[in-house]
């Protein structure tokens, strides 16, 4: 799985901070030092580990934790939002010329995956619509043209190329040329690459930028190499001033420090990103979902953010304070009921936690019906009986309640039950929160 050992590693640094208060800046200040080792061990560019930790830092401490999250919530919000910001925010598409067709020119070093991300990017744009001609501009390595056609094969996409005896400027030129007299759309030119970054390289890149005027120049990295992907993509820029960059190799990453720094390095976006060696792999790069992969965080995130939506922070500050003493009424059961009826259904919210069996979660669907002969049944009761759930113990009353809600005693009697149940769940729960080790939640 990509970005596991950094994954593991900051999930331990969030484990010990769960069941705390607040944070104090000591705890923010060992939990970033932990932040910082590893990301640091994740190869990730240490300008941007700096930057990073300073902003999550000044953001973690003082005031700003939210009622509804706990401190180690909070400091998993705050990492995601800064690691997002860090990739760039918004996902970046390619920008396409008004005055077709569009060009695009893969630029990297030998084995990075530009012949296969060709193919990749000419599928993914046929997809929606295009019709690419792939362009093979890589005339020195002995078997690029062929590979070139065999993926193009495979993809059902035309290739242009002049065998390896014209230089990559008159081929670039005259695949544009091609293009335009048979009606396609987008050219995608497959450059050659070398093994290290150099001179002569980089000029013929130039010229062909200077020949074709490209609308995109993206390069292609390997993001496995780490560091080394992110210097290249420095050198890269500072010749060819490239439109963004496809990062490839991602299924094999577990370390995550190339696709971290290259933004912040480059100031250029991460547009797609290969995940595995089909020609099928490819994904459109998009960094909240990249950040939440990276904290392993699987869909907490949105659960998070779900939660703030919906959740009255007054009201769940509240409830939690009567969770503490154990004060819980049928007023807060209705009221929970309705905070979580607006969070989606309750099997839904359970399943979004990681290691929560998504399948045993159809036993404690709640369906909107039912909810409704709740809600009836609680209504029907009492004030002084919704606060002091034992003189329910009474049958006269559960009766009283079942004509006033237009249900059965065996209605009442399971909401009773269920309420009874949601105390008891109430009792463990708040023993946890004080006593966290003996907590079975994640956090
Ligand atoms: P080029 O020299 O830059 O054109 O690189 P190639 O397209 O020939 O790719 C080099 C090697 O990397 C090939 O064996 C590809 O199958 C492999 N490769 C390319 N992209 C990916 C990817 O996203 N994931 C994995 N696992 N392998 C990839």
């Amino acid at each position: 799985m990509a970005f596991e050992s950094l994954t593991t590693k900051l999930q331990e640094t969030f484990k010990k901070l769960r069941g705390k208060g607040r944070l104090n800046e000591k705890d923010v200040k060992e939990a970033m030092r932990e932040v910082r080792l590893a990301l640091l061990e994740a190869d990730v560019n240490y300008k941007v580990v700096k930057e990073l930790v300073s902003k999550v830092s000044e953001r973690a401490v003082g005031a700003e934790v939210m009622e509804s999250l706990t401190p180690g919530q909070h400091v998993i919000k705050i990492v995601n939002e800064e690691l997002v910001s860090l990739m760039g925010s918004g996902q970046s598409s390619i920008v396409f010329s008004k005055t077709p067709p569009t060009k695009i020119m893969l630029v990297g070093l030998q084995g990075a995956g530009k012949t296969t991300m060709a193919g990749k990017l000419g599928q993914l744009l046929k997809k929606q619509g295009k019709r690419p001609l792939l362009a093979a501009c890589d005339i020195y390595r002995p078997a690029a043209i062929k590979q070139l056609q065999v993926v193009a094969e495979k993809l059902e996409l035309p290739v242009f190329s002049m065998g390896d005896k014209n230089s990559p400027v008159d081929i670039a030129k005259a695949s544009i040329s091609y293009a335009e007299s048979n009606n396609n759309d987008v050219v995608i030119i497959d450059t050659a690459g070398r093994l290290h970054v150099d001179e002569e390289l980089m000029q013929e890149l130039v010229d062909v930028k200077e020949a074709i005027k490209p609308d995109e120049i993206l390069l292609v990295v390997d993001s496995m190499t780490g560091q080394d992907a992110v210097n290249v993509a420095e050198t890269f820029n500072s010749k060819l001033d490239i439109t963004g960059v496809i990062l490839t190799k991602l299924d094999g990453d577990t370390r995550g420090g190339a696709a971290l720094s290259v933004r912040y390095v480059t100031g250029k976006p991460i547009k797609f990103a290969g995940i595995g060696e089909k020609l099928t792999d490819i994904e459109v790069f998009y960094p909240d979902r990249m950040a939440s992969r990276v904290l392993g965080m699987g869909d907490v995130l949105s659960l998070i953010e779900k939660a703030q939506d919906a959740i009255d922070e007054k009201k769940a500050l509240e409830l939690s304070k009567k969770m503490m003493k154990q004060e819980f009424t049928f007023d807060d059961f209705l009221d929970q009921m309705q905070q979580m009826k607006k969070m989606g259904s309750i099997g839904d919210i359970l399943s979004m936690i990681p290691g929560v069996d998504s399948a045993k979660m159809k036993d404690v669907e709640v369906d909107e019906k039912e909810m409704a002969h709740v809600e009836a049944i609680i209504k029907s009761m009492t004030k002084d009986e919704r606060r002091s759930p034992q003189l329910l113990k009474s049958g006269s009353r559960r009766k009283r309640i079942a004509s006033g809600s237009g249900t059965k005693i065996q209605d009442v009697n399971k909401v009773i039950k269920q309420f009874e149940q949601g105390q008891k769940m109430m009792k463990q729960f708040s023993g946890m929160m004080k006593n966290p080790k003996k907590g079975k939640f994640k956090f």
